[in-house]
């Protein structure tokens, strides 16, 4: 609980970013400080490395961070998924639904080149869940075993943690 009083406090709203009316979770103010970064990076291998995770895939980009430090400490390897049009080999892709229109996001299809690969699927902030649940379904569409997916931060009344519910188990650290 203290641990995720530091976590949160390290996190800064931004007002009327990227639009107005806006506030914006930016948690480079928890990346720079060392001390939270390394508590919550703790905490994440604590929970994390008894479930026999074979891959971490962190979603673009902020999901990258997290997700790379997470499978370093956890001794496993890190797949990312991206937004459209940035990885260079054959990839799955899948679309949806923004407020104004669609995204995109990508794997590689080769990206878990284990049958049945473990895996945890990390971002720094579920909202809606329309970019996690794209990604979920892409770790399913190249035959990987999406055993849980895990947010530093839930928006809450936005409800994206009940939609994604329905691919895997969601674990999230501060709840707003
Ligand atoms: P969703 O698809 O509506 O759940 O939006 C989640 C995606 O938008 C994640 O990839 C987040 O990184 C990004 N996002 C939305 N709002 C924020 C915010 O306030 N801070 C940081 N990232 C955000």
């Amino acid at each position: 609980q203290a641990d995720k009083e530091l976590i949160n406090n390290s996190i800064r709203d931004v007002k009327d970013f990227p639009k107005e009316g806006i506030v914006f979770k930016d948690i480079t103010t928890l990346l720079n400080n060392k001390v939270a970064f390394q508590t919550l990076m703790n905490h994440l291998e604590e929970r994390y490395k008894s479930y026999d995770l074979d891959y971490v895939a962190g979603i673009d980009s902020r999901g990258f961070i997290f997700g790379a430090a997470l499978a370093d400490r956890l001794n496993i390897g890190f797949v990312p998924v991206r937004k459209k049009g940035k990885l260079p080999s054959t990839t799955v892709c899948e679309k949806y639904e923004l407020e104004y229109g669609f995204d995109e996001v990508e794997i590689h299809l080769d990206a878990f080149p284990i049958d049945n690969a473990r895996v945890l699927l990390i971002d720094d902030l579920i909202a809606t869940g329309g970019t996690a649940n794209a990604s979920a379904k892409l770790i399913k569409d190249v035959k990987a075993n999406l055993v849980e997916t895990c947010f530093l931060i839930n928006l809450t009344f936005l409800n994206g943690v009940k939609r994604l519910e329905e691919h895997a188990p969601v674990y999230t650290i501060i709840d707003i």
